[in-house]
């Protein structure tokens, strides 16, 4: 007699209509998971496009409109998604996050451009996080599955750039948000990684410019010399939420070329 498949456990990915999202929702789907993207576009052309991609690997997609700094409504999406997928939820990447932008002067930041990007980078991604644990918590770990959340943080968790305050601060906040959820759900079976992208080509890093980077590429300021994919970032959150790593939690992944390396000279 012919037994089904289990039900492939569920990723939520937040901002995974685009960029470094996008390629991590493709490796999960390829590593087995069904996708749950979370972004801020109305359901329409690119997500569409999306979502049709996605199930090439046998899996299911789908798309959910959210703001992730408007906390009301992160329960409500969390339970459309355990509603709609029959897998269980398994994993969290807290992805969506946006650039400083303009580029400003530390000494020039005003509360308003402070508060919305700690509000969506920090704010927004913390209680998501408290509820998707809430929720892991709530439901009995089906055997054999492996649950974690991944943060993507940023080399400006640890690195300062005096144009970018807000996302700095917010960043090296966020990897903390990483070790208190890691720390509170380590025994539970729940591992919480920190992902820290280097200077990766994206939508977000070509809204600054990209000269000065390129220009650091050549002057072999980055030590494995050219710019990261959004590819990079993915294969890591792959072996990540596929359970390879089963005795780590809590610590920093830089997927940065070595710029983690401080040197003298
Ligand atoms: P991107 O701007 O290309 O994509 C970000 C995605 O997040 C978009 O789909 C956007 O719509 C979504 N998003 C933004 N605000 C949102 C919100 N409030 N609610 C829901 N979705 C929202 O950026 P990217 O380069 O792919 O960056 C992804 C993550 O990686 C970000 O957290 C970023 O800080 C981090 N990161 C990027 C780089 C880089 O060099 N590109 C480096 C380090 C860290």
């Amino acid at each position: 007699m012919h037994t089904p498949p289990p039900p492939r456990p569920v990723a939520i990915v937040t901002g995974g209509l685009r960029g470094i999202g996008h390629a991590i929702a493709h490796r999960l789907a390829a590593e087995g998971f069904d996708l749950a993207l979370v972004d801020l576009d109305a359901p329409g052309n690119s997500t569409d496009d999306t979502l049709t991609s996605l199930p090439a690997s046998g899996g299911r997609a789908r798309y959910y409109q959210l703001d992730i700094s408007d906390i009301q409504a992160h329960d409500g999406v969390l339970s459309y998604i355990a509603r709609d997928f029959t897998g269980p939820l398994a994993c969290l990447v807290n992805n969506a996050g946006i650039a400083s932008r303009p580029l400003t002067d530390v000494l020039e930041v005003d509360a308003k451009a402070f508060d919305r990007s700690l509000a969506i980078n920090l704010r927004g991604t913390f209680f998501l996080t408290q509820a998707f644990a809430r929720r892991l918590l709530d439901a009995p770990a089906a055997p054999g599955l492996h649950r974690c959340i991944v943060v993507i943080t940023s080399i400006a968790a640890e690195l300062v750039s005096v144009e970018r305050a807000p996302y700095c601060i917010g960043k090296s906040a966020l990897s903390t948000v990483a070790r208190l959820f890691a720390a509170r759900l380590a025994a539970h079976g729940i591992q919480v990684h920190e992902v820290r992208p280097g200077f990766i080509q994206t939508d977000m890093t070509a809204s600054a410019g990209s000269n000065v980077i390129d220009q650091w590429i050549r002057e072999g300021r980055v030590p494995m010399p050219r710019w990261g994919t959004p590819q990079d970032v993915a294969d890591v959150v792959a072996v990540l939420a596929s359970g390879k790593m089963p005795y780590t939690t809590g610590q920093p992944f830089w997927v940065a070329g070595g710029l983690n390396i401080a040197r003298a000279t």
